[in-house]
């Protein structure tokens, strides 16, 4: 350390000093004495690290000053008090963005949502009889009415629904799966695993890109205790492939009196256009198969669920299982679940209310108007905040995402934002860092904002936040409290 930063430090106020003046005094109206003198500590802990470590000199004496230490302390708290968890802008062009919480709701499952958030409900209780009832009830006669089912439950998500399956079905004992649907599904789950966990053993029949129904007929032992198909989401084999049928599968169960399950992963309930690719659950359960699992939040549009149709019988067993309690759902969840599948009672209501179905069925003239109409915006935004952005429209190729229909691509279109100082990169982190964090894409020069699951609603709140950003990606990159606070 020179002496220049010795000096640096010893002009630091101390925390007392700090908590004395008239801004941090206002700051203890609001908070906590503890959290105050906390950020105080850490607002000045920073300053001392930054002249410790020799950056930006220049700007030493600004940031140390004690309107500049309390604005620091006021941040600081605000970042304390604000969620950790709260919305974003998916400006991606992924619908169903794992990452970003993947299925938005459609508004009458968060009307339900909130009515059964804050009473009381009859959850597991029987109104008309006055007694116990269980909370499979609620979803069980829609579920089995939409997809043909005998029966139906739900569970925490598709991953716990296959855990539950192999558990009940196939403890102890063997599972023939094809070599070619052995899949990882978002890093951590990987079918061999849960096998693992579930105690049943995994026989691998064919090879990668081939299996035919030969190949799970002489697998069969005395062992065997289920046939398993897994629908290969996330990735395609193509060229020289084959793989049996749900409905070759289901005949073999049949003849060998093998229970058959059918991991749809996605589970589509509409015959969307986009949707070609994705096997409906009715189509396996009419083909035979015992029991079909998929995901609430994919492209069904609804809450994180693992929703699980069959045989009445099966889906007892699955039901009685201890760890169906383990894996059970929260009646938020079921509150969600069942005003969604309702809605898919009406196809076309379904398609306009579910905003997954919605942005996945968006013409190419929709998604142009939308960019239109943020273009507008934009470039009026940024004028009136004296800024310097070049902003355009460009065509992009949106994705389902949620490991769903992996070669689909949606023809959308996306808002470019070039800022005339600072690079790319600061304008995407400044996005980022938004009041309402906005997530796009940069693309060689530029920041593209895919329209695809944005709403007319979202775009004031979106030039809001790029004036915000294009702002902050104009500082420098020493980071002076000044530019930041006047940006
Ligand atoms: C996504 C997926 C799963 C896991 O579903 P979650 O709801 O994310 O737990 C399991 N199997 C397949 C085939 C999938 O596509």
């Amino acid at each position: 350390m020179n002496d220049e930063a010795r000096q640096a430090l010893r002009r630091l106020p101390s925390v007392d000093e700090l908590l004395q003046t008239p801004a941090v005094r206002q700051l203890l109206e609001g908070n906590p004495r503890e959290q105050v003198v906390e950020a105080v500590r850490e607002a000045v802990a920073r300053v001392r690290e930054r002249v410790s470590s020799g950056a930006f000199p220049d700007t030493w004496a600004a940031v140390s000053e004690p309107e500049s230490l309390s604005t620091a302390t006021a941040e600081i708290l605000r970042r304390w008090s604000r969620p950790h968890l709260r919305r974003v802008v998916n400006a991606t062009g992924v619908v169903v963005h794992t990452n970003l919480g993947r299925s938005i709701l459609a508004p009458s499952a968060i009307a339900r949502v909130v009515e059964v958030a804050g009473a009381y409900s009859n959850l597991e209780y029987d109104i008309d009889a006055g007694v116990r009832g269980s909370r499979h009830d609620h979803i069980d006669a829609l579920l089995s009415r939409l997809t043909g089912a005998e029966a139906a439950m739900v569970v925490n998500n598709n991953a716990a629904a296959v855990l539950l399956t192999l558990s009940v079905l196939a403890a102890g004992k063997e599972v023939v799966v094809s070599r070619g649907q052995l899949v990882e599904i978002g890093g951590s789950f990987r079918i061999p695993d849960i096998m693992r966990m579930s105690g049943a053993r995994l026989v691998e029949v064919g090879t990668t890109n081939k299996t035919r129904i030969g190949d799970y007929e002489a697998a069969l032992t005395g062992e065997t205790a289920l046939l398993l198909r897994v629908h290969t989401s996330n990735f395609k084999v193509v060229g020289f492939t084959e793989e049996a049928s749900i409905a070759e599968i289901a005949s073999l169960g049949r003849r060998w009196g093998l229970p058959v399950a059918d991991d749809l992963g996605s589970g589509a309930l509409l015959p969307l256009e986009a949707f070609r690719d994705e096997p409906p659950a009715s189509a396996s359960l009419q083909a035979g198969a015992d029991v079909v699992m998929f995901s609430g939040d994919k492209l069904l549009g609804g809450p994180q669920a693992g929703i699980l149709v069959g045989r009445a019988e099966t889906i007892t067993r699955l039901r009685q299982h201890p760890l169906a309690r383990a894996l059970r759902v929260d009646k938020m969840t079921l509150a969600a679940l069942e005003a969604t599948l309702q809605l898919y009672r009406d196809p076309e209501r379904a398609r306009r209310e579910i905003p997954t179905l919605r942005f996945l069925d968006r013409r190419s003239e929709e998604t142009a108007a939308l960019a239109a109409a943020l273009r507008t915006r934009l470039e009026a935004a940024v004028r009136a905040a004296g800024l310097k952005a070049e902003v355009g429209i460009q065509e992009t190729a949106a994705k389902a995402g949620g490991g769903s229909l992996p070669l689909l691509e949606i023809p959308s279109h996306g808002v470019t934002v070039r800022s005339e100082v600072g690079s790319v990169v600061a304008l995407e982190t400044a996005l980022r860092a938004a009041p309402v964090p906005i997530v796009g894409r940069v693309a060689q020069d530029a920041v593209v904002l895919d329209v695809l699951a944005l709403d007319e609603a979202d775009l004031s709140e979106v030039a809001d936040g790029v004036v915000w950003a294009l702002g902050q990606a104009a500082c420098p990159p020493s980071d002076t409290p000044d530019c930041r606070a006047h940006a």
